[in-house]
């Protein structure tokens, strides 16, 4: 194989390559990817990677097309197949492969699809992934006689999973894989975790015929509620299409958000590690990082995006991060990636030894008011220029900004959030307070801003937590 190649210019993204399938992401694509991505990792020495692919009707002929092209560069290939994101990951662990690439779409549309890289144990993301665009561009491949094998690891997945389960008394469990690259690993997990499992859409079908496998988008739960209800369950977890995000219900039917997850577990985790930093994202409700406090943990806000969180938890040494989105990181006991059959093992297992309902963990939390994450439209080119601008004028005010990613504004009245999102042309609002009074204070001040930089008033519909 030789000769250059380019790339649409959307599929190159921040934290992954994503497009719709036969349009602007293609086989080709995708051989060209395996060719640039195998050069990095044969170049930095490294001669294996790990394949995976969930179940998306494009899949395998995408995954068929990386196997390809990372061959090609003289690497080894292990083909793990149809499975959820972190079983990529942890295949990646396990065998000791130089890198990892998962064919997945995540929680996207039918028609899209993509690819997720780990190289060693980090992500690839920024500039490691413009970078793939420059040596496809040029064509500038390493050449080798690589080969390619298939290894089953979903047995010894499914045993490391259950291998940190540490109940004391059974629940009952209601499971909602939303058709997505789970539900085979999803049915051998609670096939021998204690227990009684009632499981929905467990079947792998990548037209998703029920719903949208999006766990953080509250219409997306319905059917996993009514479950809850009808089998009067303890617990209702749901996954987004790959697995590596994590949605819950509480018994009562609440959603029990990704942030207030992050504080349920930091109460466990920091009882091994006295102390320790504890990660969240900027959109994290301020009643999270006061928890982490009170638990005696050390809290930091970082910047949204999965990769970064990642990152930013291997720098710091730090046993667990976790974000709005649902991505949440174990390296407590785990690897640091993130792993919703996991955290679902972890939860379960924390509330059975507890003795108490996820409910009441969830209602220590101190009651605030907030908007949902609201997330609205302007150019590629104004979403950065706009917080400038906003943060410029708070500055001039001399209020009080946190500006880790985009402003995060204190105020007597609460906080508020203003930031650019990384992959789509909006911008992403979120605002709470301890009474609906103030929240509407600081809404109008978030208003005004956005008025001061020629914006329409976004609408906060939709209950928050
Ligand atoms: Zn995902």
């Amino acid at each position: 194989m030789t000769g250059t190649h380019s790339f649409h210019p959307t599929v190159l993204r921040e934290y992954d390559i994503r497009g719709i399938v036969g349009t602007t992401l293609t086989e080709a694509d995708a051989r060209a990817v395996g060719r640039a991505f195998g050069t990095v990792v044969v170049r930095g020495g490294g001669t294996s990677a790990c394949v995976g692919y969930d179940g998306r009707l494009s899949s395998p002929a995408l995954e068929a097309a990386m196997v390809e092209g990372l061959a090609s560069t003289g690497l080894k290939v292990f083909r793990i197949g149809l499975g959820p994101t972190p079983m990529l990951y942890f295949a990646t662990r396990d065998l000791n492969a130089d890198a990892g690439v998962m064919i997945t779409g995540s929680h996207n549309p039918p028609e899209y699809n993509g690819i997720k890289m780990m190289l060693g144990k980090g992500p690839v993301y920024g500039t490691m992934i413009q970078e793939l665009g420059r040596i496809a561009g040029a064509g500038d491949y390493a050449v080798g006689a690589g080969s390619s094998e298939r290894i089953d690891v979903q047995d010894r997945y499914v045993e490391r999973l259950l291998k940190d389960y540490d109940g004391t008394r059974d629940l009952k469990v209601a499971w909602d894989a939303g058709n997505g690259a789970s539900g085979e690993i999803l049915r051998r997990l609670t096939a021998k975790l204690p227990g009684t499992h009632v499981l929905l859409f467990d079947e792998i079908d990548g037209t998703f015929p029920n719903h949208h496998p999006d766990p953080t988008v509250e219409k997306n739960l319905v059917d996993l509620k009514k479950a809850v209800a009808e089998h009067g369950c303890d617990i209702g977890i749901g996954f987004d299409g790959d697995g590596d995000r994590i949605g819950a219900i509480d018994h009562l039917g609440r959603v029990v958000w990704g942030d207030q997850l992050v504080a349920i577990y930091a109460s466990d985790v920091l009882k091994a590690h006295p102390g320790a930093t504890i990660i969240a994202d900027v959109k994290t409700s301020q009643t999270v990082f006061d928890e982490i406090a009170r638990h005696g943990g050390t809290p930091l806000m970082w910047k949204t995006g999965h990769s970064l969180l990642k990152a930013k938890m291997a720098e710091v040494g730090s046993p667990l991060a976790g974000e709005m989105s649902g991505h949440i990181f174990f390296a407590d006991k785990w690897y640091g990636f993130d792993d919703a059959l996991y955290c679902a093992v972890r939860l379960i297992g924390l509330v059975s030894k507890l003795g108490v309902p996820l409910s009441e963990l969830r209602d220590r939390l101190p009651a605030v008011v907030n908007t949902p994450e609201t997330r609205f439209q302007v150019s590629e080119e104004r979403k950065f220029q706009v917080v400038e601008e906003v943060r410029a004028r708070l500055q001039a005010e001399g209020a009080d900004v946190n500006g880790i990613d985009g402003v995060r504004v204190n105020t007597p009245d609460g906080w508020w959030l203003l930031r650019a999102s990384n992959t789509q042309d909006v911008l992403v609002a979120r605002a709470e307070a301890p009474s609906q009074e103030k929240l509407e204070r600081l809404k109008a001040t978030l208003v005004e801003q956005l008025k001061k930089s020629g914006l329409a008033e976004p609408s906060f519909e939709g209950g928050g937590h």
